[in-house]
């Protein structure tokens, strides 16, 4: 398995994207590399081999790369929980707020099928508003919420307070 250094290699940070302050962690030069890529989803499936997981949910659109390798791994289905207007009806969703507006997440009605042993997956936890939002939605899609896996964390943003502590989630790398 590719070691965290190797995978913190493949990640590239690039200042003031998308706008002035942030600072962007890419990680398409890892989805390049196959064995990062290999061991990013090795890391991703480690904590929830044994867990039952029935679905993994995936949140766009970044969520859907990782999300549906993880699911694969994990020989579950795949769910993907998207921004509005790009699922047909009947689809349920949730409103959640950003820094400036709000969003919307949608998933398809019945997609889950009462599963209860769902994980959800992204690319980066920052802020936790989009995988809290995302918790939500199972819930209105009358499913339950196993755990999250995110493959990094930015500590600083705290957006594991924003997540059930009851819950476990799991970031491959922490920032
Ligand atoms: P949050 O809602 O503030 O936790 O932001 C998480 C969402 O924003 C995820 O869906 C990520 O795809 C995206 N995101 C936030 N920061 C980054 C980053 O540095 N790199 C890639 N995506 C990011």
């Amino acid at each position: 398995m590719a070691s965290i250094e190797a995978l913190r290699d493949k990640v590239r940070d690039v200042p003031d994207f998308p706008s002035p302050g942030v600072l962007f962690r890419d990680l398409t030069p890892l989805l390049a590399d196959p064995a990062a890529f290999a061991g990013c989803i090795d890391a991703l499936a480690s904590p929830w081999h044994a867990a039952g997981i029935e679905a993994v949910c995936g949140i766009e659109a970044r969520g859907f790369i990782f999300g549906a390798a993880l699911a694969r791994r994990l020989d579950a289905g795949f769910v993907p929980l998207r921004k509005p207007g790009k699922l047909p009806p009947p689809v349920v969703e949730v409103e959640y707020a950003l820094e400036y507006g709000a969003d919307r997440l949608q998933a398809t009605a019945g997609a889950l099928q009462g599963a209860r042993r769902v994980l959800l997956v992204d690319d980066v936890l920052a802020t936790g508003g989009t995988l809290a939002a995302a918790h939500q939605l199972v819930g209105r899609l009358g499913a339950g919420v196993a755990g999250a896996a995110v493959v990094i964390e930015i500590e600083a943003l705290a957006g594991r307070a924003r997540w059930p502590c009851d819950v476990p989630l799991h970031a491959v790398l922490h920032y």
